[in-house]
């Protein structure tokens, strides 16, 4: 078997684990919900718990190191998960010590946006491109940037805050406490929410019933959209015009090569982008207008794959990292015998 990673994906609601090949192909993955309230130590033996179970499935793996994504705001170069608002009792955990002191390998950490955009950028939609920004769309809204080929991380890796760029002066306001968030006004979140403000509950409207008259999502619409919905479609177009907006300022501020756009509501990106190509086209300057903006490929496991490429990969995509197996730290790492992914005593 070639060389694999060990990645995981640490989510709010699902803990995901994979073994990664250079290729970005993954070979197996499992998943369990992740035990969000229970704190870092519980969490921590779920991943052990996963990387048991990946290894048991392919015990010849040679496993060179462990590549993590983590809700932000964290450090990648200190490893440690500063406090996401999604996971209790995360404060300043230091999980780059925590899990090498437990394997026994090499371990890298990233947020999981910039995590994503890496995914995308070396095995996704931006394959071959030196610059690109990732955006993804979903309950909120959150990104990462490659800028001239790396992950651009400015002061304790905390650059590219996109969900948090102010783009109007007013509407609902944001976790964050502010107002005019681009995250507050443009994510499918707030894509749902703007419906029930137009609608009652039981008046036979199509949102309504594809929702079961419960909570309406922007997947709902978005559905509804694709039927022709005329409420629907006006506010998938709003929807298109905020994103453009925001789109523009990225374009603005990173000049890059390609917008990405992932998440959920990447699932109505043909729908939303001549709304949002429409927009750039009014707003951005000339120079910009061309940038192509694209669907993201990866789904799901851009994040898995693009944690394993911080251990399998350095530099410049299509360059393998030289990381040398080391066979003695690895001799449990998949060893039969003695299964040095168990928690140590
Ligand atoms: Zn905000």
């Amino acid at each position: 078997m070639n060389t694999v990673a060990l990645a995981f994906d640490l989510g709010g609601t699902e803990l995901r684990g994979a073994l990664v090949e250079r290729s970005g192909d993954v070979i197996v993955r499992v998943s369990a919900p992740t035990l969000a309230g229970a704190g870092s130590e519980a969490v921590i033996g779920q991943i052990i718990t996963l990387a048991d179970k990946l290894l048991k499935q392919h015990p010849q793996a040679k496993v060179v190191g462990i590549g993590m994504c983590a809700p932000g705001p964290l450090d990648p170069k200190a490893g440690i998960v500063i406090g996401p608002p999604t996971l209790a009792g995360w404060h300043n955990v230091p999980l780059i010590d925590i899990l090498s002191r437990q394997f026994g390998l090499p371990v890298r950490l990233e947020n999981d946006a910039n995590a994503a955009a890496l995914g995308e950028w070396r095995f996704g939609a931006g394959r071959g491109t030196g610059s690109l920004v990732f955006v993804t769309v979903s309950t909120g809204i959150g990104g990462g940037v490659v800028a001239d080929g790396h992950i651009y991380h400015g002061r304790r890796g905390l650059a590219a805050e996109i969900g948090h760029m102010t783009i109007t002066g007013e509407g609902d306001r944001c976790f964050c406490g502010a107002v005019g968030c681009f995250e507050a006004v443009a994510s499918g979140t707030a894509l749902g929410r703007c419906q029930p403000r137009r609608l009652a509950p039981g008046d036979g409207s199509l949102l309504r019933r594809l929702a079961k008259d419960g909570d309406i999502s922007a997947r709902h619409v978005v559905e509804a959209a694709r039927t022709g919905d005329a409420t629907a479609r006006q506010l998938v177009e709003a929807e298109a015009r905020w994103l453009g907006i925001g789109f523009t300022n990225l374009l603005h501020l990173y000049s890059p090569d390609l917008i990405v756009m992932g998440g959920g509501l990447a699932n109505g990106f043909d729908l939303l982008a001549p709304g949002i190509r429409a927009t750039v086209e009014e707003r951005a300057m000339p120079a910009y207008r061309d940038v192509p903006i694209v669907p993201a490929e990866l789904g799901d496991r851009a994040g898995l794959v693009g944690a394993a490429s911080l251990i399998l990969w350095e530099g410049e995509p299509g360059t393998a990292l030289a990381m040398v197996q080391n066979d003695e730290t690895r001799s449990g790492a998949g060893g039969q015998d003695e299964p040095a992914l168990a928690p140590r005593a």
